[in-house]
């Protein structure tokens, strides 16, 4: 029998659902596996019924529960509640999922200066009241899936990789034990390390130096270089078989997607004493708190008025 899967999207943009289709070839394996019973991207459900007959929202059961996106509204809050109650396992589906994401950038700010910015001091449109009506009420702060609900997988990356996502559901068929690595962006970066920086700290919009083609062993570090590459405090397996990660694959600094290399670790504070390490000075990075937390500022790690501690 197939396996029942639910997918909802929270406050997201809809890559992590790409990466679904972005399967591929594991997709056409997965596929005959696998029911979706709920799956708004791509499916017509109401959460009210076709006629909005019924009182309580509510979303099909199922076996499996994979949501992408934040927790930013009342509604979302409704949403993963309900996708509790209903799935056996549920699985956050992304970076905004299991660390807030982008989104949580917003935690920087209280909900009333975010509204005054939105509605009344945009330069481009009229000055206008906060809505009150027909829309759901922005949640205090920005939060995490896990934060709600209990959450029985994580998927790290902006967006995921359709590999992750394809070894996740194919253990849960399998009845196979899913785990993530604990090795950093840096364990799997074969560019030439010499410990020591040489320059200050760049410009993020500057290139990393390389000659077009040259392999990746032959190229300097990148953070040596001067950028503010996360590789040391970010967890690994964005490059999937190939290990070497998605962006340094491209000569592009890591910019922390996949969140901390273990649950509890601060990439803030690591990140930091790596720059110290080779003699670069992290005290110049004028707003550290979102650079470091880009993609991982629920939980309390990006708060109002952090902007560049
Ligand atoms: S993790 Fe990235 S790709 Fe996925 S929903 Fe969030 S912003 Fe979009
Ligand atoms: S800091 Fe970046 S470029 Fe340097 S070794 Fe780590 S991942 Fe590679
Ligand atoms: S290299 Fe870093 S930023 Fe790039 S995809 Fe991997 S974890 Fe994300």
């Amino acid at each position: 029998m197939a396996v029942k899967v639910a997918e909802e999207w929270l406050a997201t943009c809809g890559g992590c659902e790409v990466t679904l289709l972005d399967l591929g070839e594991a997709l056409l394996d997965l596929l005959p596996k696998l029911e979706f019973v709920h799956m708004p991207v791509i499916m017509d459900h109401k959460y009210y019924g076709q006629m909005g007959e019924r009182e309580k929202l509510e979303i099909p059961e199922a076996d499996v529960g994979l949501i992408s996106g934040s927790v930013r509204n009342e509604e979302n809050r409704h949403v993963a509640e309900e996708m509790r109650r209903k799935c056996k396992t549920l699985i956050t589906v992304g970076a905004c999922a299991t660390y807030g994401g982008i989104p949580a950038l917003n935690n920087l700010c209280t909900v009333a200066d975010i509204t005054k910015l939105v509605y009344q001091d945009t330069p481009s449109t009229d000055a206008a009241a906060t809505p009150t009506q027909e829309i759901p009420a922005l949640e205090e702060r920005v939060y995490a899936v896990s934060e709600i609900v209990k959450v029985d997988i994580k998927l790290p990356g902006c967006p995921t990789t359709p590999e992750l996502l394809a070894e996740a559901l194919t253990c849960l068929l399998e009845g196979r034990e899913f785990k993530l690595t604990e090795r950093s962006v840096c364990d799997e970066c074969p560019t030439k390390r010499e410990k020591k920086a040489v320059t200050a700290i760049k410009r993020p919009l500057e290139s990393v130096e390389f000659t077009p083609g040259q392999p990746l062993s032959e190229v300097r570090c990148f953070m040596e270089q001067g950028f503010l590459c996360q590789g040391p405090a970010t967890m690994s397996g964005c490059g999937g078989s190939e290990k070497v990660t998605r962006c340094i694959k491209a000569y592009m600094p890591c910019r922390g997607c996949y969140g901390p290399i273990r649950e509890g670790a601060n990439p803030m504070v690591d990140m930091m004493g790596a720059l110290s390490s080779i003699g670069l000075n992290p005290r110049e990075i004028v707003d550290r708190a979102p650079t470091f937390n880009r993609f991982i500022g629920a939980q309390g790690r990006l708060k109002p008025g952090m902007g560049g501690r």
